[in-house]
């Protein structure tokens, strides 16, 4: 069990666009395992490889149906919309109303290495999308229509 530090609004790897990855090795199983230790330790449902200080094409998220593991995923498609509350384990005490696709349908390596495809609708829909954002240095404070700080 490895469980990390989640990197906080305000560190550059945040902001940058996550490498693809090229090899699926040991190196990359041990990534989403203390990616999925670190996510369950914070209790968030969502966590990108660089929220633990990893520039990599890595997300892991659970529903509560179980975990999923994704490398580089790819939202294939999108439809309808939706705004929903949401928060962020690098944003802490802050939540936001975000619009987001209703439904989206993924593509991404699991760990085997396999291409496996995900449709998702409503929270879930919405925990991809804001997870594949990190992946692209986008945070949801960036999108939000409206933000709300924890007194
Ligand atoms: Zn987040």
């Amino acid at each position: 069990m490895a469980v990390f530090q989640v990197v906080r609004l305000g560190e550059d790897i945040l902001r940058d666009k996550a490498i693809e990855v090229k090899r699926i090795n040991s190196n990359i199983h041990k990534l989403l395992d203390n990616m999925a230790d670190t996510m369950y330790a914070a209790k968030g449902v969502g966590l990108a490889a660089p929220q633990i200080g990893v520039p990599k094409r890595v997300v892991v998220l659970d529903a509560g149906d179980g975990l999923i593991e994704l490398i580089n995923p790819v939202i294939i498609e999108k439809s309808g919309k939706a705004v929903d509350r949401e928060g962020c384990l690098s944003v802490p005490n802050v939540t936001g109303d975000v619009e987001r696709a209703q439904k989206v349908v993924v593509q991404a390596l699991n760990r085997e290495g396999e291409l496996m495809e995900y449709k998702a609708e409503d929270l879930l829909a919405r925990i991809f999308q804001h997870e594949i954002d990190h992946l692209d240095g986008i945070l949801f404070v960036d999108i939000a229509q409206k933000v709300y700080r924890d007194e």
